[in-house]
């Protein structure tokens, strides 16, 4: 199979990747390992999109089916986590009423004793 037919889904430099040639300068051969295509850049003017760590072409549709699921996912993540932080409030609220009730007690018990 020639390099250019290789799947570029796994394709990663050796040079970033930190492998070096023993005694010798970094690698700069490519080897497939399996790149998921995580960080992709947009090229404006040639309306394309590459994974910016294996420099693959990718689908500009598949990119932003990803970046929708993604950002959904994010705000649902985001506001269980604002509905988390706002049971905590309120029970932070309780608890400090709480507090404030016992130093009271305690107080009211101890002017009793005297
Ligand atoms: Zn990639």
């Amino acid at each position: 199979m020639a390099d250019d037919e290789k799947p570029m889904a796994a394709v990663i430099d050796f040079a970033t990747a930190g492998v070096r040639a023993k005694d010798g300068p970094p690698l700069t051969t490519t080897y497939s390992l399996g790149c998921r295509h995580k960080h992709s850049v947009i090229d404006k003017r040639a309306r394309s999109v590459e994974c910016r760590d294996c420099e693959a072409s990718l689908d500009p549709i598949e990119v932003l089916w990803y970046l929708a699921n993604h950002y959904a996912r994010y705000h649902y993540a985001l506001d269980q986590a604002i509905r988390e932080v706002r049971k905590m409030e309120a029970r932070l609220k309780e608890l400090k009423r709480e507090e404030r009730n016992t130093k009271a007690r305690i107080a009211r018990a101890k002017r009793k004793e005297h």
